[in-house]
């Protein structure tokens, strides 16, 4: 099969290498991330003969005789037995998902949150110790520290990018690192490969959360990284109407995970697996567009008056701009801000008079999303916790959709007016 590569830019210092596609594309085949989008992990020639894939709506699947259960058994045959061990069209999404990585399988879970909890629990043992850095999504946080605590596995957390701290806290109890690149809502940038080389030196298994970046503007397991895992409810999903969530690695590391999530039951059903194998078949054209809007977004409100801070990795006010202009290919649809001097009441008014934004949590789908941090997910939380989170009273995260950018500037240039 001949593919151009003209969809796929290469980053400048190739830290992204071109992308290898899976075996139903041809063994080692340079293509294009498009490409891989639309066929990786698919059959070229599908059981009905349709260019899709069929959704297979089946709970259980039936043997032709007691000689073919055995043959399954013992050959490990690739074949449906029961929908909790796996279904046809979630191995096509795990093969797509770990093409686009450059991995070599992923495990699909039906949400990100699954996944996590999946891989830990896949993992870990009590006793065991786990170190994140600090800036992460604060369910992960309360997955560790209210849940994982009860089997007797500890948690610790050290200062965002503070490596030295990092490896500071390892002792011979430390089973995995833990970070999200880019952070949210600081978009704070991990240097992959500093952190990495932490776990390979004290043989500590590492594991980056790049839903916010995805595996089009980072690459971790090049990077060294042992896990990947992603909410592919956001931008591989993509159009804010299904939950999913992938950890992605080496086959040997993610045997344990597949059985765990067998037994745990976390699975997707065949037309959640259809609707992200869709999404995923524009993966690149989005992350182009979403990349594109984050930056013009984060431009424009950066030279806002009524704007005092914006977070956002493209942009060289942002601590981490130079870590993320080497090892980024793109910086994402998420843009972090502060509006001058308001308090919380004034900033949800901004928020409130948005036309086009749609007020929501999430971020990734098609549709730019808008919320307050304080309010959506930290309302219950102390002021001195949310002092903790850096959340302030003042902050606007906006998760840009894909419409056009010109649209998304005018209606928050309409909306921070309501402050005059
Ligand atoms: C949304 C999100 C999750 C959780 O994913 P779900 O699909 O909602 O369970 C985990 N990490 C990050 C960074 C997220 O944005």
């Amino acid at each position: 099969m001949s593919v151009d590569t003209a969809g796929s830019k290469p980053l400048s210092n190739s830290k992204i290498p071109t992308e290898t596609c899976s075996k139903s594309l041809g063994e080692s085949k340079q293509v294009g991330i498009s490409t891989l989008a639309v066929h990786a992990g698919e059959a070229r020639q599908k059981p009905t003969n349709s260019i899709t894939d069929p959704v297979v709506m089946a709970s259980t699947f039936t043997f032709e005789n007691t000689q073919s259960i055995i043959d399954f058994i013992e050959n490990d045959q690739d074949r449906g037995e029961y929908g909790r061990y796996g279904v046809p069209g979630e191995k096509v999404v795990e093969r797509k998902l770990a093409a686009l990585e450059g991995a070599e399988d992923g495990v699909l879970f039906a949400s990100g949150m699954a996944a996590l909890v999946g891989l830990f629990n896949a993992k870990l043992s009590s006793n065991d110790e786990i170190i994140f850095f600090d800036e992460c999504y604060h369910r992960s946080r309360e997955y560790c520290r209210k849940h994982l605590s009860r089997f007797g596995i500890v948690t610790r957390q050290v200062k965002t990018g503070d490596y030295d701290a990092m490896e500071a806290a390892i002792n011979s109890n430390t089973k995995m690192l833990i970070s999200e690149s880019p952070t949210n809502p600081h978009l704070s940038i991990l240097d992959l490969e500093r952190f990495a080389t932490i776990g390979k030196k004290h043989n500590v298994e590492t594991l980056i959360d790049a839903t916010l970046a995805t595996s089009y503007n980072i690459q971790p397991i090049t990077s060294g990284v042992d896990y990947v895992m992603h909410s592919a409810t956001k931008y591989f999903g993509g159009h804010n109407d299904l939950l999913a969530g992938v950890v992605l690695g080496t086959a040997e590391k993610l045997k344990e995970v597949r059985a765990l999530r067998g037994v745990m039951g976390a699975i997707n059903t065949p037309h959640n697996c259809y609707l992200l194998e869709r999404g995923l078949k524009t993966f690149e054209i989005r992350m182009e567009r979403h990349n594109n809007n984050g930056q013009r977004v984060a431009e424009y409100l950066e030279n806002h008056p009524k704007v005092s801070r914006v977070l956002y990795p493209g942009l060289e006010s942002h601590p981490y701009y130079e870590i993320a202009k080497q090892t980024m290919r793109g910086f994402g649809g998420l843009v972090t801000f502060e509006v001058a001097g308001a308090d919380w009441k004034q900033t949800a008014r901004v928020v409130d008079a948005v036309q086009l934004a749609r007020i929501a949590p999430s971020l990734g789908g098609v549709e730019t999303l808008i919320e307050q941090p304080l309010v959506m997910s930290y309302w219950s939380y102390t002021p001195e916790e949310r002092a903790e989170f850096g959340i302030s009273d003042n902050m606007i995260r906006l998760a840009c959709g894909i419409e056009n950018s010109q649209d998304i500037i005018a209606d928050l240039g309409q909306a921070l007016d309501v402050l005059d």
